[in-house]
């Protein structure tokens, strides 16, 4: 009878940077049922370059979904109920396979990946008045490492199979959820080539006004239009799964991470805004139905559409490379924390870093400064520095990186926080989300649910035409409560540190010229 009583359950894919989870939520009041979590393992074969495996990733997935269900059947819960999946992922990662066998052509290049730093600096040299905003009227991002068209173009110039591929017309590009989406309603045997125009927006190939692939853009970059992935909704049924205990299900939601976490904090109104903490860190502002550019710094990306026949949405994004991944650092590379957990307690034992200023441009800066020449610093130390001071500078870059994020978002507005919503595994840590308002000067505000990536490209999928089992009502979601963190230190001091920390970054930046 408890299983006749279950309404209709839609379920998320979550392919992140670091990990891949499936989780199901009961789209009536979106609670969390249960998920399955997997790592996924990172390669860094060159100095600079970050590549994932895709096979281990479609297997991740694969075994989430199936650890999922079991729990779910354990719980007596009858996984028919599920009616619908959504997909997100991380974005920008860049992959070429081949459609009559199904095999990747090379591994995944993974957004952080800096191999193409050359190819960028050429290309920006070459443009009129050498100009990394060159192409952002169209596609609202610069010529960065960052974005998929350049990778893609490393893929093309670098990997034989991938060049013979595309001449004997068996490639197809994709970003991870294309990949995904693919192999999951058939692959080689009739899986359907698609993306989101979230995902889409990421490329630096498509055109955010007319939304659709660009052919001057392609052209620019010298891509093969065929090779492109069909750029479809963000909530529209895109196949069913064609394998596991779940075949026949509808995949019918597909957003990049960043915008299935602003749909998840139900950030559906222009103005309303969020902040992610996972790898990287990314703020998104809803600005509505018009793409507005950014003077400061700032990525015009579209943050979804919400069916065939819907408008598109879009936000204004602040995109921070290195934020959770310093932690990752500080544990593999230095050894200094067994876990990612164990900072909090190193760094609060401390509770400053003791002028200790640490600037973690691993990746060169995102926004605001878009340098892709800036290298990591570490400044400020004496004799009297220790590992949790380093500890707590780490925690303290977060901040302040999010500092300028939140900074170049209100000049651009004009209307000012007053407060931040967050999400993102790092947001566990309350000594985070403490000096993040100190830092902020505003309440940070945390949803019990921490799983708000996963919520939003659920609920993109549960409303799907044909599916219709949910809707973006905010009185749908009885289950999520929230957690507010006042600031407690005076405007004086939090001033006087992100001074200092602007004095590092200026040292961090054109370390290589
Ligand atoms: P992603 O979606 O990018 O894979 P997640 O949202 O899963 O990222 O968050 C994982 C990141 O958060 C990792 O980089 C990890 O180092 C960091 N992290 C996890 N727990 C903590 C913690 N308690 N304190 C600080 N950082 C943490």
């Amino acid at each position: 009878s408890d299983r006749m009583r279950m309404g209709p359950l839609v379920a998320a894919i979550d392919q992140g940077t670091s990990s891949t989870r499936f989780l199901v939520f009961n789209a009536k009041t979106a609670e969390l049922l249960s998920h399955h979590q997997v790592e996924i393992n990172q390669s860094f074969p060159k100095e600079g370059w970050v590549e994932e495996d895709p096979k281990e990733i479609l297997q991740s997935v694969y075994e989430c979904m199936e650890k999922t269900c079991e729990k779910l059947t354990q719980l007596n819960i009858d996984i028919s109920n599920i009616k619908a999946i959504g997909v997100t992922n991380q974005r920008e990662t860049t992959l070429v396979w081949d459609k009559n066998t199904g095999e990747p052509l090379y591994n995944a290049i993974v957004w952080l990946d800096l191999r193409t730093q050359s190819t960028v600096e050429g290309l920006i040299n070459k443009t009129p008045k050498r100009d990394k905003n060159h192409l952002k009227s169209k596609t609202g991002l610069p010529i960065s490492t960052y974005f998929s068209a350049v990778k893609l173009r490393w893929l093309l110039d670098n990997v034989t199979e991938v060049h013979e591929a595309v001449l004997s017309q068996r490639a197809m590009f994709g970003t991870v959820d294309s990949w995904l989406i693919w192999c999951l309603t058939g692959g080689k045997s009739g899986g359907v080539h698609c993306t989101d125009v979230s995902n889409a927006s990421r490329t630096m190939l498509f055109n955010i006004h007319t939304m659709d692939w660009d052919p001057e853009l392609c052209a620019y970059f010298d891509i093969p239009m065929e090779i492109l992935p069909k750029v479809r909704s963000s909530s529209e049924i895109y196949g069913l799964m064609e394998s596991g205990s779940l075949t026949g299900v509808p995949i019918s939601g597909c957003l990049g991470d960043q915008s299935a976490a602003l749909v998840g904090q139900m950030c559906l109104q222009d103005g309303q805004a969020k902040n992610t903490y996972g790898t990287g860190c990314f703020l998104l502002r809803n600005t509505g139905s018009k793409p507005v550019t950014s003077d400061h710094g700032l990525l015009t990306t579209v943050a979804y559409k919400m069916g065939r026949d819907q408008p598109p949405c879009y936000a204004l994004e602040g995109s921070v490379a290195i934020a959770g991944a310093v932690v990752r650092w500080l544990k593999d590379n230095l050894g200094i924390i067994q876990s990612t957990s164990e900072i909090e307690k190193l760094a609060s034992s401390v509770g400053t870093s003791y002028g200790c200023y640490f600037v973690p441009a691993f990746s060169g800066l995102y926004a605001p400064y878009w340098e892709p020449s800036a290298r990591g610093i570490i400044c400020g130390l004496t004799q009297f520095t220790n590992r949790k001071h380093l500890a707590f500078a780490a925690l303290e870059a977060v901040c302040f990186q999010t500092r300028e994020i939140l900074d170049a978002m209100n000049q651009d507005s004009g209307i000012p926080l007053t407060q931040l919503q967050v999400d993102g595994g790092m947001t566990t840590n309350r000594l985070l989300m403490q000096l993040q308002a100190d830092i902020l000067g505003i309440p940070v505000v945390r949803p019990s649910m921490p799983e708000t990536t996963a919520l939003g490209v659920a609920m993109a999928a549960g409303a799907a035409e044909g599916v219709s089992v949910w809707s973006f009502d905010p009185a749908n979601l009885t289950t999520v409560t929230s957690e507010k963190f006042e600031p407690q230190i005076n405007l004086k001091e939090s001033e006087s540190r992100y001074a200092r920390w602007k004095k590092a970054v200026k040292k961090a930046m054109n370390w290589e010229t």
